[in-house]
């Protein structure tokens, strides 16, 4: 496991800094976002650091995958039978400001932002 002494979300994965968490297992943490964009907004992190999709590699794939594949179970189980969107920002041109892979899960009734 990778980890970063540091890391804001490597902190909250090892429960340093509390969070709401939506879903744990050994290898993915969802919790609520701290400054919801949505009615429902959670992160999904791998537990082990990686900074971003620009960083990642082959050795992501099945992690990568099982967030994807997750995110329909929990977006329902927080409300978001209707819909919802997943977004990954990627480095400082994609707007990244917390430098730990995460997965922005984000639904519930609209209206909320556009894309
Ligand atoms: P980014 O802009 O890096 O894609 O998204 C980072 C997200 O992390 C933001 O939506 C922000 O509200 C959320 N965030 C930042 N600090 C904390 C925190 O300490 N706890 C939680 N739960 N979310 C946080
Ligand atoms: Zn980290």
């Amino acid at each position: 496991m990778n980890v970063s002494a540091d890391c804001l979300f490597c902190r909250i994965a090892r429960g340093e800094i509390p969070s709401r968490k939506v879903h744990e297992d050994a290898e993915v943490l969802a919790f609520h976002d701290i400054h919801p964009a949505a009615p429902v907004h959670f992160l999904m992190i791998p537990k082990s650091h990686v900074d971003s999709l620009l960083t990642s590699g082959s050795e992501h794939e099945a992690v990568l995958g099982k967030m994807v594949a997750l995110a329909p179970r929990l977006a329902q189980e927080q409300g978001c039978g209707n819909g919802f969107r997943l977004v990954i920002n990627n480095g400082p041109d994609g707007g990244q400001e917390v430098n730990h892979l995460h997965i922005h899960i984000m639904g519930g009734p609209r209206p909320w932002k556009r894309m």
